[in-house]
């Protein structure tokens, strides 16, 4: 365990972050990482609890007291093989996780877990430094062929595993690049594509073949996969969007949060995109939507140089502090706020559109109301905000079911997802299987790399008999 009496001696800290005057400025990454001799100190907080709640507080049970301890006596080698072992990309968790790990984290009942996303961040970054990361060594080839469809976390995850097992792993992506939402949906300020790019070598070192524009079911016929590979994975996330069909949806300015950050991502990276430009410079800016990706629309927008930015929720506020008797370890309902609302945006509560008012087709303005704790209109609340950019962020329904889904002709559950259970993975169709957002529904990228692994190790038992890939 860390240092016994740590907890007691050291203060939680974390990392810093640029002044956002300066972070906006710009779509680079803007923290400020922890020094080695602060990282060994957070580490020496961790009190090896009995019982290490983080672990079944992290999808990917990752032996967190473990690499804590090791960071505390500074042997990072160690930490980083003992990381390795249960995640396939901590530096994608290391920046991005909402790290319900450290909700569960016993020091959290008094408001001071563990530091444990910037530890581990900060042990796989040492690894990529000091060049630990490598390929691994390919195993034997059993001969069996597999195609992954979407290269998402989730896919990228199964991909990886499934090539260390010694397959023949394909992954079909229909965009220009690979990544899925790390790279198309998270800002670059979040998330440097640079960290996809070379764990994208790594995977091509140990054999995985990525085939980028290439839309299953679309451009390549789905039975096509079936006839050549022994076993498929569907990957490929949760893309249809939630609408909000008030009156004037068809305005010119009104979109959904994708087409604009997908489209700001692209321009970031150099990379052509199709259709108009949507974008925020000098524009009054309202997201509607209060989760990450009405986020991600706010950090975009700052950046992009936004006259003003306005955030709707439809649900209540939630309280500032949870009560711990009633939800410890679990994950709180409470008030978030991401750095993107530290730059600077009006949130508010409770509310929902009723019309958008377009002036010579373009949005101008977003009437509103509040709504009751039944989400109900309450009378006498309208409100009305100026609006020359709306971007609908209330989050995604299912998976798109044209092309892929219909053409393999998968049972879907009651919310339009693939239906498969987390034992087998096994879709209603012979040899296919499914993972990620397209099988749970929109989530998170640590739950994606989870259902990767996990449905390698399936498709891994259903080729050979048996497996020895870890869940
Ligand atoms: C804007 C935004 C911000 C987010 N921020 C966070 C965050 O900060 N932290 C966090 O944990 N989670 C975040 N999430 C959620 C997280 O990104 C997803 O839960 C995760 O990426 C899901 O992984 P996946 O592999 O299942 O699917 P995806 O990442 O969606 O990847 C699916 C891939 O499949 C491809 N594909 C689909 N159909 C086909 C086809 N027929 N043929 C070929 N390719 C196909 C798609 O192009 C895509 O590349 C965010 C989501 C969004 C939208
Ligand atoms: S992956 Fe997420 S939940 Fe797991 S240890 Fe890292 S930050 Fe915590």
């Amino acid at each position: 365990m860390g240092k016994p009496t740590g907890f007691k001696e050291i203060d939680r800290r974390d990392h810093g972050t640029l002044p956002v005057a300066e972070r906006v400025r710009s779509y680079r990454e803007f923290a400020i990482p922890l020094d080695a001799a602060e990282l060994s100190g957070q580490g020496a907080r961790c009190m090896d609890c009995g019982i290490p709640f983080c672990h079944t507080g992290c999808p990917v049970n990752n032996i967190i007291p473990d690499w804590n301890d090791l960071v505390y006596r500074h042997r990072w080698r160690e930490a980083l093989d003992v990381l390795q072992s249960t995640n396939n990309f901590p530096e994608m968790t290391g920046r991005v996780c909402p790290a319900p790990c450290e909700a569960s984290c016993t020091l959290n009942i008094v408001d001071a877990p563990v530091a444990i996303k910037d530890i581990e961040h900060a042990i796989v970054e040492r690894g990529w430094e000091e060049g630990w990361i490598v390929p691994d060594t390919p195993k034997p080839g059993t001969g069996k062929k597999v195609a992954v469809i979407g290269s998402g976390p989730s896919g990228l995850a199964a991909a990886q595993q499934l090539a260390r097992a010694g397959h023949a792993v394909s992954v079909f992506e229909k965009n220009g690049k690979v990544g899925g939402l790390l790279r198309y949906g998270i800002p670059d300020f979040k998330l440097d594509k640079a960290a996809i790019d070379r764990r994208i070598a790594q995977m091509e070192a140990e054999g995985v073949v990525f085939l980028t524009n290439v839309h299953v079911g679309v451009t390549l016929p789905a039975a096509d996969l079936l006839a050549a590979f022994d076993a498929v994975l569907l990957a490929g996330g949760s893309e249809k969007p939630r609408d909000l069909p008030i009156p004037g949806r068809e305005l010119d300015g009104v979109h959904f949060a994708m087409e604009f950050l997908g489209q700001s991502n692209r321009r970031v990276s150099g990379e052509a995109w199709d259709g108009r430009d949507i974008t925020a410079t000098g524009k009054h800016v309202v997201v509607i939507g209060g989760g990450d990706t009405g986020s991600d629309c706010v950090g975009t927008s700052h950046r992009q140089g936004a006259v003003s930015v306005t955030q709707l929720e439809i649900l209540a506020k939630p309280p500032e502090r949870e009560n711990k008797a009633l939800t410890w370890p679990n994950w709180p309902l409470k008030l978030r706020s991401s750095t993107s609302h530290e730059e600077g945006c009006e949130r508010r509560w409770g509310v929902t559109g009723q019309r958008f008012e377009g002036t010579d087709g373009k949005i101008a303005r977003l009437h509103g109301i509040a709504v009751d704790g039944k989400l109900q209109p309450v009378g006498g609340t309208e409100f009305s905000l100026k609006a020359d950019l709306v971007l609908l962020a209330m989050g995604f329904v299912h998976p798109i079911h044209d092309g892929l889904l219909e053409q393999l002709g998968v049972v879907r559950d009651l919310r339009g997802n693939v239906k498969a259970d987390t034992g087998s993975y096994r879709s209603s169709v012979d040899k296919v299987f499914a993972a990620g957002d397209m099988r749970r529904g929109q989530s998170l990228v640590v739950w994606a790399i989870r259902e990767g692994r996990q449905a390698a190790r399936a498709i891994d038992e259903f080729l050979m008999g048996r497996t020895d890939l870890p869940r």
